[in-house]
């Protein structure tokens, strides 16, 4: 018997009973339902097809409907279903950690498992609080990262999160979280390495003043997405690197988006050469196919835990369920054996080219990013880089293009928590063939939109 309701059915009981991330409650009922997946391609309750231009939410690296990581989790499930990594281990969980080992740069051997990124970030910030007691230096407890980046939604990731409105509900967060400047290098005075020293001084302006014996860690992104995909200026880790090593400060390396190929390597961290101490990751771990996170953690930082037979005081039960795990080795394999990396590196430039052939739309501001992971910064004036209004914004963004994108058959995400931005990350399947759908109708809506803007004046 067919037991499944029919698409009017089921949105109007999205609308009296689901309650969606970040969205108005109102509208819930009128989100589009997605049903099926396959390669770079998703499609709705209707049988329409989208371009999914963002892998899901950053995720979907080997694309979707991938029978060999449903394969790995049916297998899994009979198996072993579920078992605790709570005083038990089981052979997935094992094996996953011992491949993150092999694949993570320098000492970085071992593995913390959760269930997402946020606990993933949330981890690191406990475990370096722990390590610095376990070391005898308890004062370091505070963490920097920067301004309008997004690290996660439980209370400790979102006082790590650098973006104001998204906080202040939930103020009073824990304390001791600081925000440094971002790399944004279109509205930066500086360039290049004068732009890197710049942005590496103020993470250790914020160090010196509070003190170097209270910081206990700083968290960065590769590539920093929210406010608007901004990659590291050259040499930039290097230099936060000596100072964190300078004030006796950890390096996390939030990869929850930038790992398992986004940027043409396993980790990030190798593509702009810095080692840090703690790499949190989740999303690409198993390209979405179940959840999954981890905190990778160098042997040094392990090293007190280990002589002193202190206990971490954390855990969470789906953290490293076998389930996950078994993906999370399929899925590896996968990129491995599809040379995924290689793939990205080989066509990051054509689909750079693709992107900056929209320079010529007047909307156009900045094309910016690195390996599968762009974003396109609008302007009102491409001369001046005159920024829209506030209300423009909303006009611009909400009012017109997401719904217009989406409706021209391309998923991607317009971000406005600083200037307005289009996010792209699309599966790293794709290639020159979907580079030039989305950029065709990424040039249709900018087209629509300008003309609405100047139209509006
Ligand atoms: N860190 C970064 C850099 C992220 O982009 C995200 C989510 O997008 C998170 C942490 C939080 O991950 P999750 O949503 O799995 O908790």
């Amino acid at each position: 018997m067919d037991t499944r309701m029919d698409p009017k059915q089921l949105q109007e009981l999205a609308g009296k009973h689901l309650w969606i991330c970040f969205s108005e409650l109102s509208g819930v009922r009128n989100s589009p339902m997605i049903v099926r997946g396959e390669g770079c391609y998703v499609y709705d309750s209707n049988g329409k097809r989208y371009l999914d231009g963002l892998a899901g939410l950053f995720l979907s690296n080997v694309g979707h409907g991938r029978g060999e990581l449903a394969d790995a989790a049916h297998e899994q499930m009979n198996e072993l279903h579920f078992f605790p990594l709570w005083t038990f281990t089981h052979p997935k969980a094992i094996e996953l950690a011992a491949r993150l080992g092999e694949l993570a740069p320098g000492d970085l051997n071992r593995v913390f498992f959760t269930t997402g990124g946020g606990e993933a970030v949330e981890t690191a910030w406990k475990l370096a609080k722990q390590y610095f007691r376990a070391i005898g230096q308890p004062g370091r407890y505070k963490v920097i990262s920067r301004q309008l980046a997004y690290h996660g939604t439980t209370l400790g990731a979102l006082a790590i999160t650098g973006y104001e409105s998204m906080r202040a509900p939930y103020e009073p967060l824990p304390g001791g979280a600081l925000h440094a400047r971002t790399t944004d290098a279109y509205r930066a005075e500086e360039e290049g390495e004068a732009l890197s020293e710049a942005c590496a001084q103020d993470i250790e302006r914020i160090i010196l003043e509070e003190g170097p014996e209270t910081v206990a860690a700083v968290f960065l992104e590769p590539v920093q997405n929210s406010g608007g995909c901004f990659p590291a200026p050259p040499g930039y880790f290097r230099r936060v690197r000596e100072i964190c090593d300078r004030h006796g400060v950890l390096l996390v390396s939030d990869e929850v988006i930038c790992a398992f190929g986004r940027l043409g390597h396993v980790f990030a961290c190798d593509r702009y050469d810095y080692i840090p101490d703690m790499i949190t990751c989740a999303k690409g771990l198993t390209s979405g196919y179940v959840p999954l996170g981890a905190t990778i953690v160098s042997d040094r930082m392990a090293r007190p835990f280990l002589e002193s037979g202190t206990t971490f005081m954390h855990g969470m039960t789906y953290g490293g369920h076998p389930v996950g795990c078994a993906v999370g080795l399929a899925n590896i394999e996968l990129i491995e054996k599809e040379d995924l990396c290689g793939r990205v590196r080989e066509y990051e430039a054509d689909f750079r080219a693709q992107l900056e052939t929209l320079y010529d739309l007047p909307i156009v501001g900045d094309v910016r990013g690195e390996g599968y992971f762009y974003g396109i910064e609008l302007v009102k004036d491409q001369e001046t880089k005159q920024a829209f209004s506030e209300e423009e914004c909303n006009r611009l963004l909400g009012d017109f293009l997401s719904p217009r994108l989406f409706e021209l058959g391309l998923i991607c995400r317009v971000d406005d928590k600083g200037e307005p931005v289009v996010q792209l990350s699309p599966p790293l399947t794709a290639g020159p063939e979907e580079f030039r759908e989305i950029t065709g109708i990424l040039r249709q809506a900018f087209n629509e939109a300008w003309e609405m803007i100047v139209a509006g004046d």
